[in-house]
């Protein structure tokens, strides 16, 4: 009887069998558990025998890339700064056509605003500067919402910090006002005298190295399948665009260039165009 039954598992499961993925232990882990409005996080699904075996995986709706850390088949979510707090679904469609599923609790952030002026360099505190400072700004942002990501990821290593020394001077999220306007903090600031070595923060592509108004001196590093390291304000720069850069390679001096009113490093992460924490996308990793 036992031979029989082997016998026919094998003919009437097929290729399901062969493989051996029991779909039904697969499940979505999602890390951290708690999430909040500009914070990313990082799924894994759990319970495959091989990385290869996701088929598809959506965050509300949307496709997300999937990436192989650690062994493991993973996807990189970020949640925007304005994303409506309230529930939403992760799925994943595995090989057989399995669909797993968790529901991700958004929170709000609390929404915090403070004043800012405009060094003089860039005009002073009055309404023409400010206008200026929002117009540049935004065409900064074109350029830097156009770059290209590579179709693969360049990384396996963790993600580190910029700078051999962390202390936060401006944390991610807040909001700087001037008269009309409300410019969002979607990165962090570091402190650091000028001409400190300014690191990759891991590997990845140079897809631009550009002297901005307001960013000043700048290098982006694409690690590809959408994930972006900035780091601006720089006062001197080692890479070209174009060139492959390890983990932890100095890339760059921090500095003061563009709207700085000291001397800093501003880190941006952004994952598929969304800017999100930093020091949380950092700790993804830990
Ligand atoms: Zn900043």
């Amino acid at each position: 009887m036992m031979a029989i039954g082997v016998f026919l598992g094998a003919f009437f499961f097929g290729c399901t069998t062969v493989f051996a993925v029991s779909s039904s232990t697969a499940e979505i882990i999602i890390f951290p558990e708690k999430i909040i409005q500009g914070e990313p996080f990082m799924a894994t699904i759990k319970g495959l025998s091989g990385a290869s075996l996701v088929r598809s995986v959506t965050f509300a709706g949307k496709k997300q890339n999937i990436i192989v850390y650690k062994g493991m088949s993973r996807t990189l979510v970020a949640i925007d700064l304005n994303k409506k707090a309230g529930s939403y679904v992760l799925s994943a469609v595995l090989r057989d056509g399995t669909k797993i599923e968790k529901t991700v609790i958004v929170e709000e952030r609390k929404k915090i605003e403070e004043p800012f002026s405009i060094p003089a360099k860039l005009g002073g505190n009055t309404v023409a500067s400010q206008k200026k400072l929002v117009t540049t700004l935004s065409s900064e942002n074109d350029i830097l919402a156009g770059l290209k990501t590579g179709s693969k990821s360049f990384w396996l290593e963790p993600f580190r910090y910029p700078l051999d020394t962390i202390f936060i001077t401006d944390e991610y999220g807040y909001s700087r006002k001037t008269g009309e306007y409300s410019i969002a903090h979607k990165g962090v600031d570091f402190r650091a005298k000028v001409g400190t070595p300014v690191y990759a923060m891991n590997r990845g592509v140079v897809r631009i190295v550009k002297d901005f108004r307001n960013y000043g001196k700048t290098v982006v590093v694409d690690h590809g399948l959408g994930v972006m390291t900035f780091y601006m304000h720089l006062s001197k720069i080692y890479v070209q665009e174009g060139q492959l850069v390890l983990s932890g390679q100095r890339i760059a001096a921090s500095g003061q260039t563009g709207y700085a009113e000291s001397p800093h490093l501003h880190t941006t992460v952004r994952i598929d165009g969304i800017s999100i924490d930093p020091i949380k996308f950092i700790a993804l990793f830990k």
